[in-house]
């Protein structure tokens, strides 16, 4: 249809509003309470519009667009009533401009100047009970300034779902406030910061930032999110050569202005006095400062003599998913090229190396299948062993706006996460009882005929075997595994198969088992059963960890795989590698990061190079791993901050960080995307790709210059399912492998082939349950991941000023029940015990955690819970059972009970 806005005839959408038509079109109306993210409000009616032949005059954001509609938008009547309505917002704000954080970022002082229209010459009145709030490390709340537009309520309700704000009071006493006027950290706040970004005005300011300036005096840097592997974009605004904020990237295709508290407020690791600034080397059993030259040298020539000595096998090297896929690639390079092994890994062996193997087997590819916005488009969605708010907490704002308008969710998890308040259905299994889950769904699935029949046995191999497998589990028998009532396995199966469309989505609670790779097999089976693999809006969905996890293994930092996944056992990509690399790529496949471990405790590997990754806190049975790394004659650690591991390590090598590093990083749905150097590194930090060319050339091998644009030039060379990507065409907004040529758009979504070309494979699998189940000696089951404000070892989230007043240390989640039957209080110190090891930390009473249950993360050096976990291995993928151990829990004398944050 078609419109005409002040004389422009411009087409639009039905559903289209006239405030939409025009930005869109770049002209100008003036507005305040608007915010593309949220529902019109129509509230500030700064942005009327007389419409011919419509009476009054409608405020644009609000009216929907008719055919043939004509449109002004500043005429004399219009513009005299939007005079008033600032005349009237400026009397009732404090005129202190100059003063005020948002001063040059302010929409009500744009206004203000654009109509000519000065502070009234008049006292302003305080408002009663809206002084400043000052009670959290993130957010000033100066409700005097406050133009009660409701933005930050409404996006706190419609986009995060924390609904922590609402408007009390009425007339010249209304304000914005908690319930109950509590601080924002007694609310249900989350401290993501949209009501900040969303503020017109200077209600809301970024406490972090206070004192650096006004919006003009920030140099803004285009980037990536360096926590998680959704890959937020965002901008990094930058004085006197310090990340002073983080703003949200609105246009970015993931995040669509969106961020959570740690990509909102997590920012300024780089600028923690705790870096490492400069190399350091082991003498008389002291790290004592070195200079590049010496530190070089000396790693270079004790290579060189272990290599001589031992050969190639008696090396590790295990990159790194949180570095730029260009360091990654080049360590790898390093790896095979100039050392001769491919036993190089990465952190993934411990999250989604299941997800690699069991989806490569089942579909043909170990990767996310669809896309982050599909999923808020997703008629049904089941999200398994996945605590994603947490987790991935801008993912599942998809998730929540996908439940908003009408979509089924079935959650599966033992514990009752957030995201469990928000499920159609919601099914509290045991932990390690998802096969039967997943087959006594897909028993009724078969039962009641509500499988894709034609994709299921024509584009899939093995439907006879699935189906006599799942017959085994009817949903009594499911229900007596899981503790689930049979009920609940037949309501999620009848909800999944009669979904149009359904997508997955599963984390480490499917992948970190003994049976990870089964888990996810027999997700794949689900979707492949029901048709919803191949096609838009479905799926299945890994949910990649850390900000690079993803990228680290597409470049090969596997021992199995060069970059895109080109295997090594195949000769025609070890002569391809070879020529390029000029090398022989060695044609056995590496170690694994666990079978890797073990050797170092044999004295078989006695380097390892490691690319800022620290086991002493990732690995299972921690105590076991630092035994083995105790072991070895040259420890090399590349890397930001000290961390646990430089402990061990003979040689330190500083590396910069997020921030001072050009590159890109892979999200989770396989979109690469810039990340960028906006400050200079501390001391003499080096980046990592210099790190590693220098030290090929001490080696008396040139792997290239190290930088960025360059080295991804040249993966894109070697890597077919990225040869489109190049770094002009990711400039603003990434683009999703396979690409393979300089127009290809990138893949939304994988596998549609399989509804024409190609077969995907069933593969049918048996419950078995967890290595390790609760006894009369360790009778409590332990639970391990992530908590929201944390991430991984939390070396950039404890770095980061007010992160731990908010998340200060390590909980043990328990429910009540259990803590009454030890005889212990809420808030005590405590000792959890397993058969490996023990922590000391404390008790937190939550009905989150079933009875019998406990849960604890992995974010704090001070009680580090992998000294407990169980090294039970998955045969197929080498990741260990993080997920389930039997602990007990002693009481300890400490001084009294806290209450757990
Ligand atoms: Fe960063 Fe992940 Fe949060 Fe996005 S969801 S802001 S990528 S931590």
């Amino acid at each position: 249809m078609e419109i005409t806005i002040d004389g422009v005839r411009l087409s639009a959408q039905p559903g289209d509003t006239v405030l939409q038509v025009a930005l869109r079109n770049g002209i100008h109306i003036p507005n305040l309470c608007y915010d593309q993210r949220l529902e019109p409000a129509g509230s500030c009616r700064l942005c009327i519009v007389e419409i011919e032949r419509v009476r009054g005059l409608p405020a644009s954001c609000c009216m929907p667009v008719s055919d043939g509609m004509v449109v002004h938008t500043h005429t004399e009547r219009v513009e005299a009533i939007r005079r008033t309505v600032i005349k009237l917002l400026l009397s009732d704000h404090p005129n202190d401009c100059l003063r005020c954080e948002a001063n040059g970022d302010c929409r009500l002082q744009e206004l203000a100047y654009e109509y000519g229209i000065d502070f009234p010459d008049r006292p302003y009145a305080k408002h009663p009970n809206a002084d400043q709030e000052d009670d959290n490390p993130f957010i000033v709340r100066d409700y005097q300034k406050c133009i009660l537009c409701a933005r930050c309520v409404r996006i706190c309700d419609e986009v995060q779902g924390a609904s922590a704000l609402s408007i009390v009071a009425r007339g010249f006493e209304a304000r914005i406030a908690t319930f109950g006027d509590a601080s924002l950290m007694d609310s249900p706040c989350v401290l993501c910061g949209h009501c900040v970004d969303t503020c017109p005005v200077g209600a809301l300011v970024d406490k972090k930032r206070v004192g650096y300036g006004r919006a003009h005096d920030f140099r803004r840097v285009l980037t990536t999110c360096s926590h998680c592997g959704v890959g937020c974009g965002m901008f990094l605004l930058v004085r006197h050569g310090r990340i002073v904020a983080v703003e949200p990237h609105h246009a970015s295709p993931v995040s669509r202005g969106s961020l959570c508290v740690k990509g909102r407020y997590a920012y300024d690791f780089p600028h923690h006095p705790d870096r490492l600034t400069t190399p350091l080397v082991r003498r008389n059993g002291e790290l004592e400062p070195a200079t590049w030259d010496e530190a070089l040298e000396y790693v270079a020539t004790r290579m060189k003599q272990i290599l001589a000595e031992s050969g190639p096998g008696a090396f590790a090297g295990w990159c790194s998913s949180c570095c730029t896929n260009e360091a990654n690639y080049l360590f790898v390079k390093f790896m095979r090229a100039v050392i001769g092994t491919n036993t190089v890994d990465n952190c993934a062996r411990n999250c989604h190396a299941p997800t690699v193997a069991g989806l490569a087997t089942t579909l043909g590819a170990g990767a996310m299948t669809n896309s982050i916005a599909e999923l808020q488009n997703a008629p049904c969605i089941l999200a398994i062993g996945t605590n994603m708010t947490e987790t991935h907490p801008v993912l599942a704002l998809r998730v929540r706006q996908a439940v908003r308008t009408g979509a089924k969710l079935i959650v599966a998890d033992p514990r009752r996460t957030e995201l469990a308040d928000l499920a159609t259905t919601y099914l509290p299994l045991r932990v390690g009882t998802d096969i039967p889950l997943l087959n006594g769904m897909m028993h009724v699935i078969i039962k009641e005929g509500l499988y894709h029949e034609q994709f299921a046995t024509e584009r899939c191999e093995g439907f006879e075997e699935l189906k006599a497998v799942v017959a085994e589990y009817p949903p009594e028998r499911v229900a007596e595994i899981t503790g689930l009532p049979a009920e609940g396995i037949i309501t999620a199966a009848r909800g999944f198969g009669e979904a149009e469309r359904a997508a997955i989505c599963y984390t480490m609670g499917i992948t970190q088992h003994a049976c990870g790779t089964d888990n996810v097999q027999s997700i794949a089976n689900l979707a492949l059963l029901t048709g919803n693999v191949g096609r838009e809006n479905a799926g299945v969905n890994p949910l990649r960890g850390q900000s690079n996890v993803q990228g680290a293994c597409d470049m090969g930092g596997l021992p199995n795989v060069l970059t895109g996944y080109q295997k090594v056992d195949d000769p025609a990509v070890r002569a391809k590698f070879g020529e390029a690399w000029g090398c022989d790529i060695p044609p056995e496949i590496g170690l694994q990061h666990t079978e890797a471990i073990l050797k170092m405790g044999e004295g078989q590997i006695r380097c390892l190079y490691l690319m800022g990754e620290q086991p002493l806190l990732t690995d299972v049975d921690a105590n076991h791993a630092r035994h083995c790394l105790e072991k070895l004659d040259l420890l090399v650690m590349q890397d930001n901050f000290p961390g646990e591991t430089s402990a061990l390590a003979h040689v330190v090598l500083p590396a910069t960080s997020w921030g001072e590093t050009d590159g890109t990083f892979t999200n989770t749905e396989r979109r690469v995307q810039r990340v960028r150097r906006a400050i200079v590194p501390p001391g003499e930090a080096q980046p990592d790709t210099w790190i590693i060319c220098e030290l090929a050339r001490r080696m008396g091998k040139d792997i290239g210059s190290g930088d960025a644009k360059e080295t991804w030039d040249e993966i894109a060379r070697l890597t077919p399912t990225m040869a489109g990507i190049s770094y002009e065409r990711i400039e603003h907004a990434g683009l999703q492998w396979p690409c393979r040529t300089p127009d290809d758009p990138g893949t939304k979504f994988l596998h549609a082939d399989l509804w024409t070309d190609r077969k995907a494979k069933f593969m049918p699998v048996h419950h078995q349950p967890p290595a390790e189940l609760p006894d009369d000696e360790y009778p409590l089951l332990l639970t391990t991941g992530r908590r929201l404000f944390h991430y991984h070892t939390g070396m950039r989230t404890h770095h980061s000023q007010g992160i731990d007043d908010v998340a200060p240390e390590e909980l043990v989640e328990m429910n009540p029940q259990d803590g009454e039957s030890l005889g212990i209080e809420d808030g005590e110190m405590v000792k959890v015990v397993s058969r490996r090891g023990e922590v000391t930390v404390r008790a937190a009473f939550t009905r989150r955690s079933p009875v019998g249950t406990v849960f604890m993360s992995f974010h704090f050096r001070e009680s580090p819970t992998n000294v407990l976990t169980n090294p039970a291995l998955d045969p197929k993928a080498g990741i260990p059972e993080f997920k389930a151990c039997a602990v007990r829990i002693e009481k300890v004398e400490t001084p009294e009970a806290v209450p757990a944050t």
